[in-house]
């Protein structure tokens, strides 16, 4: 049986790195005030001509997308029918998306193209949102309990009859300048876009030889910001504002895996955030794909073992040691661009940080952003297997209220063997 092939048609690839695959297409004025002077980002692929940035839409989904192509499920010259797709809720335009450096990794008109960049859809240019906006209920057993413990309330709005919890649901995929990138690395843009271009193993040719674009979709996970209360309140310091900003934790936010403690610490800041929308106020919750300290989670499950392992077992004092052993960094998440999604919806101010991360606290003032309370997890809360978590934390400088753990004290904070 001879097998059809339906992208081999005979044709050369063109490599993306000759420039006049690019043709006229529209520049893009990173922090432009004017829509229309800034651009919209054209990542298309169906008409190269069009395309004004590096890389395609849709994160890592991307390479998914190549395969439905490749064997034959997708049509590559698809356009999108983005007929009632519209946000369900308006993010208005803030000063902060037109301050210089301000917001480096995502495209804040993301979610407006169907209206801003009208004209240029008019023209038959594919333009696609990078951020979409809606709204959701969420079932949680742990609210349930909260409201059975009478932590929180029904009050028919925020929390349903049903015991559900009312959400503003806005998905975000990265969209990264690169020079105000490197500006907030302080590093040379040249040296970012080679290292980027390289450590990939070449996959954006156009990162060395396209110094003249400055976009880059990069084939990464988005982020997606939970809002209880008005989403406009979010930009309002009048209103008090709750915040967590969480790192993607699969094993323990989805399936209650006890050696961290970033289930009940995001569930504990939802709780919050809803209470904080039943009294006038507004919450969020940013979950950022970044799993294992954006090391991945197979190198997470390696430290686990390298843990578990030592000659003294699992213990506090070796804690961040064991991941850099493995990964050779402790931390690869770069809380550098997390406070861009606070800006985007004008966040100024944060009465209550739900984060003991001296990272995230200080990614957040240095943004400008005033934080008034940092809130911890509650001990109760933490997991039997993650006091070796908790523990080393606290003497690497998180944020506590109570002592800071000396390193006799840490090497007598156990975890659990592997079993
Ligand atoms: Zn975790």
């Amino acid at each position: 049986m001879i097998s059809h092939d339906p992208v081999d048609d005979g044709s050369h690839v063109i490599l993306s790195s000759h420039s006049n695959q690019f043709g006229s297409a529209i520049r893009i004025n990173w922090g432009a005030q004017d829509p229309l002077e800034r651009g919209p980002v054209i990542g298309t692929i169906s008409n190269k001509t069009d395309r004004n940035v590096i890389g395609t839409h849709g994160g890592s989904y991307t390479v998914y997308r190549a395969l439905s192509i490749a064997s034959g499920h997708f049509s590559s010259d698809h356009r999108p029918d983005l007929t009632h797709t519209d946000p369900a809720v308006a993010v208005e335009p803030q000063p902060s998306w037109f301050e210089e450096g301000r917001i480096v990794s995502l495209d804040p008109w993301g979610a407006h193209t169907n209206v801003v960049f009208r004209e240029f859809l008019d023209q038959g240019i594919s333009i696609q949102p990078t951020i979409a906006i809606t709204q959701a209920h969420l079932t949680l057993p742990e609210i349930h309990g909260a409201i059975e413990a009478e932590r929180l309330s029904v009050d028919g709005e925020i929390v349903t009859e049903s015991r559900d919890v009312r959400v503003t649901k806005i998905a975000i995929d990265p969209v990264w300048h690169l020079p105000s990138i490197s500006e907030r690395f302080k590093i040379k843009e040249s040296t970012l876009r080679k290292t980027l271009f390289s450590e990939t193993g070449g996959m954006f040719p156009e990162l060395v030889t396209r110094s003249d674009l400055k976009v880059w979709l990069p084939p990464i996970g988005s982020s997606t910001a939970y809002v209880f209360g008005h989403v406009a309140d979010l930009a309002n310091p009048e209103r008090e504002l709750t915040c967590r900003v969480h790192d993607e934790c699969n094993g323990s936010d989805v399936f209650g895996s006890d050696i961290c403690t970033c289930r009940p610490y995001l569930v504990f800041g939802i709780e919050d955030a809803v209470r904080t929308a039943q009294r006038g106020g507004v919450g969020i919750v940013v979950y950022f794909r970044k799993e294992g300290r954006a090391l991945g989670e197979v190198t997470k499950f390696l430290v686990y073992n390298a843990r578990k392992r030592q000659p003294d077992g699992d213990n506090a004092a070796t804690y961040f040691h064991r991941t850099e052993c493995v990964a050779g960094v402790q931390d690869a998440r770069f809380q550098e661009f997390m406070p861009d999604v606070l800006n985007y919806f004008g966040i100024t101010k944060i009465d209550n940080l739900h984060s003991m991360s001296n990272m995230k606290y200080d990614a957040i003032t240095a943004a400008g952003i005033r934080v008034i309370n940092r809130i911890k997890i509650p001990e109760d809360l933490i997991p039997a297997d993650a006091r070796v978590e908790i523990e080393a934390k606290k003497a690497a400088g998180y944020f506590s209220d109570g002592d800071t753990p000396n390193s006799e004290s840490l090497r007598s904070v156990k975890g659990r063997d592997l079993t």
